[in-house]
């Protein structure tokens, strides 16, 4: 399945959990595993804390100290950062399916992550029975 997601900041982390657990859902499978994944290069996925909105806002903090948007990087495009901060999230997650949904901890959440946006934006999810 594939969803799209608008995104309304150049850098924003966007909890997609429930879009997840609905994919899920609709499938109807109770024991599998979902695939969430991220069909780009300046934006990724990852799950973190989703109780306290500080955490994500803090991760994203963290990561521009680390890569600035502009640190003498050659890629003409001039969004290596984004490039970056994908790489290190990832552009997939996995998350055990039993009794038709998401066994995940109590405080994580899955997280489309944005570094090159505002952006229409693309989620593959793929659920696997079994
Ligand atoms: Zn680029």
């Amino acid at each position: 399945m594939e969803y799209s997601i608008k995104t309304t900041k150049p850098q924003e982390f966007i909890n997609i959990t429930n879009l997840v657990a609905e994919a899920v859902k609709t499938s109807g499978v109770k024991k599998g595993v979902a695939i969430v994944f991220v069909p780009h290069t300046t934006a990724g996925v990852t799950i973190n804390e989703n109780a306290d909105p500080d955490v994500v806002t803090d991760i994203l903090t963290a990561l521009n100290k680390k890569y600035p948007e502009n640190d003498g990087y050659l890629h003409i495009e001039g969004n290596s950062h984004a490039h970056i901060k994908a790489s290190l999230m990832g552009s997939s997650c996995s998350v055990i399916i039993e009794d038709g949904r998401l066994k995940m901890g109590t405080w994580q959440g899955i997280y489309f992550c944005e570094f090159d946006g505002p952006r229409n934006r693309k989620v593959y999810i793929k659920i696997l029975e079994g």
